[in-house]
């Protein structure tokens, strides 16, 4: 009798499971989502340029990912498969839908975080480029009680205040310090908000911007403040840093010039 039942239990189990793989199947063959279609060869070759500048401005190094949004389809965006930013190509973007499932991704692997980038552009549709990266001046401003606050006008976009997203209190414990799934990247969005960065305690930094060009300058110009925030703290008197007006007058004009380093970067990161 017990053998009966445990081989019936068997039999069932077996068939649940046949059934269960089906049904994944059939899901996953779902659930690879449908192409937004070709985009202007010009707007790869700024995504491939980013890669190759935030490597080139330290800002990247073997980690780090650089993300557009369709232009064409704002619930799709596109980003390197998982490899290192200084090395990326065209043929290496790949296409995600806002679950940041790859709409093709013919065994490419694909970055462990990229749910950052899906949640930021579900959270805000303002955004049209986002940067994640690990640049070491900003790790201190992470884990320390010290803000980081705009210290020149070249970061005068940092003025809103930057908020630093605690991964441990996000996921209710201890984790890899890896945002890597989208419940992660859902509460990295809520703790960006509506600003343009935000730390990641023990881990490193997001910035995002209306385009890609102003999602690298920003990138480029939070390592250096916080670089230079060190700096200035290290010299031991009171530092005097924008205020709100002066940030915001200083974000508007600067703001507007952002393709002057870019063409500079640009060039100088791919070597012509
Ligand atoms: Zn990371």
């Amino acid at each position: 009798m017990t053998t009966t039942t445990r081989r019936t239990f068997l039999v069932a189990s077996t068939a649940a499971l046949a059934h269960a793989a089906a049904f994944a199947r059939a899901a996953g063959a779902q659930a690879a989502p449908a192409s937004a279609g070709p985009v202007d060869p010009a707007l790869i070759d700024d995504l491939v340029a980013a890669n190759r500048i935030l490597a080139d401005q330290g800002v990247v190094d073997g980690y780090g990912h650089v993300s557009v949004r369709h232009p064409a389809k704002p619930q799709r965006y596109l980003m390197s498969r998982s490899i290192a930013p200084e090395t990326v190509t065209a043929a290496d973007i790949m296409e995600y839908d806002l679950d940041s499932t790859a709409v093709d991704a013919r065994g490419r692997v694909s970055y462990l975080e990229r749910f950052i980038h899906g949640e930021i552009y579900r959270a805000r549709p303002d955004v049209k480029s986002v940067v994640h990266n690990h640049s070491p001046s900003v790790i201190p401003f992470g884990v320390s009680t010290v803000p980081l606050r705009p210290l020149y006008h070249m970061s005068a976009f940092l003025g809103g205040g930057v908020p630093v997203f605690d991964i441990k209190a996000a996921a209710g414990g201890p984790t890899d310090m890896l945002v890597r799934n989208p419940a992660l990247g859902r509460a990295l969005a809520a703790t960006l908000g509506p600003r343009p960065a935000a730390l990641m305690r023990g881990h490193g930094c997001v910035v995002v911007g209306a385009s890609i060009q102003m999602a690298v300058f920003r990138s480029v110009y939070t390592e250096m403040n916080a670089k230079l925030q060190a700096q200035a703290m290290a010299l031991g008197g009171p530092v005097t840093y924008l205020d709100d007006e002066e940030a915001r007058l200083a974000a508007g004009s600067v703001g507007g010039t952002v393709v002057r380093p870019w063409d500079l970067w640009r060039k100088k990161a791919l070597g012509r």
